[in-house]
């Protein structure tokens, strides 16, 4: 942040963002235990064959109930195939050797 302002506004930056995190802070101490951001209780993300939104709850920290976590979207890293390397470093010996 400290980049994107200026020396003489650091102080006033600073007391604006400490004073919106503590508000944040605060209103997330005061929900209520098994209630979202939006104050209601956590509901599957996904939608029915009949294109009603499902009712059941998600699993613990997930977004999505017992039937529809194969919708939950993963992360994992992706590998680029050694092979695909190997094409770069021989392409690179070809054209430095020109
Ligand atoms: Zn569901």
């Amino acid at each position: 942040m400290r980049a994107y302002f200026s020396v003489q506004d650091q102080l006033y930056v600073w007391r604006v963002i400490d004073s919106n995190m503590r508000l944040a802070t605060t209103f997330l101490d005061q929900l209520p235990e098994g209630v979202g951001l939006d104050g209601r209780p956590p509901q599957c993300q996904a939608h029915t064959r009949k294109g009603t939104p499902c009712q059941r709850t998600p699993l613990p920290g997930r977004d999505y109930c017992p039937s529809h976590k194969h919708l939950e979207e993963t992360f994992e890293s992706v590998e680029i195939p050694l092979q695909a390397g190997e094409m770069v470093d021989h392409e690179l010996e070809t054209l430095t050797a020109a």
